[in-house]
């Protein structure tokens, strides 16, 4: 297509902004090498310049009053409606003729459209480095409840950034046209947009190809930043329980814990505990601490449901019951939240669609409509994804997913896993298909053994297990053992045989199973972790002589043996709960006396304890 022709789509976020366009290979967000496709929302002014994006974003500690943020909250707004917002920004924001704002930095003032341009040619530079030719035309997308004024303003930072704004559109809208739900026969759709500072409902009616919005609602300041600071406050909490002396009041401290709280719970967003450092030399601070998702969970459920509780009203709003909505699309970094997912999916009783990136898929929506408002046709390969999650068997018949449902092909994921046995010499791997916890209840798609792994001691070989689709559909799971470099292989087609009626019938089955199979998830897990952690304790034991007391040797034996008679019962908390006063009690011995490598061994069953081993 020709460069005149050619119309991207741009998501102008409160947070972030990206571009996407149709390309030969089909829908994509616009990146330059391989870089992310997205630019912070953030400017500051730096000696007459504006600094857009990562660096500004960067300089916004630095320079508060120099750096503007969330600049969409004050497109088409006047002072009158802003009196809730301003109290929140940092930056200096005055009223301007006909009641409109202007931010004030230094000697100079700046509308909202300036300011949104500046963000929006940022964008545009990106992409046009990324397609390698020149852009002109855009289609960009709002709210779903910006109203005239502000869909106004939008257009005029457009202009002035030197775009032709095609089109507006509402960013549920794009959504549901990424998933190609426009072509659809289905009637109802719901968006549920779960961001880093807002949240977004609207249930939209399709009709004659066309979006019409029934119903929106949300939160203007609901988000993955609240995730981040009731996190950094129970961090906080415990560090300072445990050491009651040391002062974190200060910015210094606050950043480092939102920063930190940031990076746990990305991480439990894929796995079931965490291990993080908090070093603050200023301050004293110096420790490593874990954190679980049950744990997590329990911290954002209140927000969670608030925001089911939203979309309860907006679907009474709308007039719809939850079992009237034929697809459910998921928007927004925070949207991969497990506990996030798996609500929404109660609600609407039905998996939602998440095949597509959730930072992406607005963006890749608006770059649709704009290859179809400049006489393209869908003729790119439609999404395909993986229907069922794919992974293997580990220790306790555990099932552990590599590559989870819904994820678009061609796909690749690697883990680490290691042998629970000193000196074994080959591992097994068992591939399965599923949903469950367990691999009793999921499909077995083959197996194939590892051999020649050198002797060494339980916990230490590294074995890399990737997964891949092909385009076609087609599974190599290969397996690598790191030390040794011995590697072996298998090829599988994994939905083959399956209806489309029998994935939704698997799907069902693992939701009404879910709490019961996670209960005895973790209770495998908690027990082979108590496992792992009695024979790190048994290695140093004749160390531990040497340093510690008998109350405390003591007190550690009994502590075990408060474990052993836990394990044995089915209550997965409970043991967690005794296996932490273990832990309490035997750090003193890791700090005091451990070598190092027994040091990171203990450690690494603690981190790793989320069903790594392997049978
Ligand atoms: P957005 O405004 O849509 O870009 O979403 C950004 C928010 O999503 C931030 O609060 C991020 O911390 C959060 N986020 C991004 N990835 C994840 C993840 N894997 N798990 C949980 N939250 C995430």
């Amino acid at each position: 297509m020709e460069s005149k022709d050619l119309i991207i789509g741009i998501d102008l976020g409160t947070t972030n902004s990206l571009a996407a366009a149709v390309l030969d290979q089909g829908p994509v967000a616009l990146r330059v090498d391989g870089k992310s496709p997205i630019i912070p929302s953030v400017l500051s002014r730096q000696e007459g310049h504006w600094a857009v994006g990562q660096e500004a974003r960067e300089l916004r500690t630095i320079a508060p009053e120099r750096t503007v943020f969330s600049v969409k909250r004050l497109m088409g707004r006047d002072h009158g409606e802003l009196a809730a917002e301003l109290p929140r920004l940092p930056y200096a924001v005055q009223p301007a003729q006909r009641g409109l704002v202007k931010v004030h930095i230094g000697e100079e003032a700046f509308t909202p459209q300036e300011l949104s341009a500046e963000i929006l040619s940022a964008v545009k530079r990106n992409a046009e480095e990324a397609l390698g030719r020149p852009v002109a035309r855009a289609v960009i997308t709002v709210p779903a409840y910006f109203d005239d004024a502000q869909r106004q303003a939008t257009r005029d930072a457009g202009r002035i950034a030197g775009l032709e704004v095609v089109r507006i559109i509402n960013e549920p809208t794009a959504a549901a046209i990424a998933y190609g739900l426009d072509e659809g026969q289905r009637g109802t759709v719901a968006v549920y947009d779960l961001g880093g500072g807002t949240f977004d409902v609207s249930v939209l009616q399709l009709s004659e190809k066309v979006f019409k919005v029934l119903a929106t609602g949300g939160d203007t300041h609901l988000g993955g930043d609240d995730f981040d600071a009731l996190l950094a406050a129970e961090m906080m909490r415990r560090v300072q329980q445990r050491q009651p002396g040391l002062s974190l009041a200060g910015p210094l401290a606050s950043q480092l814990f939102r920063k930190t709280a940031e990076l746990v719970k990305i991480d439990l967003s894929r796995a079931l505990e965490t291990e993080y450092r908090l070093d603050l030399p200023a301050l004293g601070l110096a420790c490593q601490e874990r954190f679980t998702r049950v744990e997590f969970e329990a911290l954002i459920a209140p927000l969670v449901d608030t925001t089911i509780g939203t979309c309860r009203a907006t679907l009474a709003k709308a007039g719809k019951r939850p079992d009237e909505i034929a697809d459910v699309v998921l928007v927004g970094g925070s949207s991969r939240i497990p506990l996030v997912r798996a609500r929404v999916r109660e609600l609407f009783g039905r998996a939602p669609n998440i095949a597509i990136d959730p930072d992406e898929v607005v963006a890749i929506g608006a770059g649709i409509q704009g290859h179809l408002l400049a006489g393209g046709r869908r003729d790119y390969v439609l999404l395909d994804v993986i229907p069922l999650s794919l992974g293997i068997e580990t220790l306790g018949g555990t099932f552990s997913k590599l590559i989870t449902a819904n994820t678009t092909i061609p796909a690749e994921a690697t883990e680490v896993f290691t042998t629970y046995v000193d000196d074994q010499t080959g591992v097994e791997l068992n591939i399965y298909q599923g949903e469950r916890e367990f691999v009793k209840d999921c499909r077995n798609l083959g197996r194939f053994r590892l051999r020649g792994i050198p002797p060494m001691p339980a916990g230490l070989p590294k074995v890399h297990v990737t997964f891949l689709v092909d385009t076609n559909g087609i599974l190599t799971v290969s397996a690598r053992e790191e030390r040794s470099g011995q590697a072996a292989a298998i090829d599988v087609i994994p939905s083959h045989g399956l209806t489309a009626g029998e994935i939704e019938r698997i799907m069902d089955e693992s939701v009404a199973h879910a709490q019961e199979d996670m209960t005895r998830r973790q209770l495998v897990e908690f027990r082979n972790m108590a496992e792992a952690v009695f024979r790190g304790i048994d290695k140093v034991w004749d160390q531990a002589r040497e340093m510690l007391g008998e109350a405390e040797l003591a007190a550690i034996r009994a502590q075990m043996d408060t474990v052993r008679r836990q394990a044995v019962l089915d209550e997965p908390l409970a043991l967690k709960r005794e296996m932490d006063r273990l832990g309490e009690l035997t750090r003193p011995l890791a700090d005091a006396i451990m070598s190092k490598a027994a040091l990171q061994e203990l450690r690494r069953f603690f981190r790793d304890h989320g069903g790594v081993e392997m049978v």
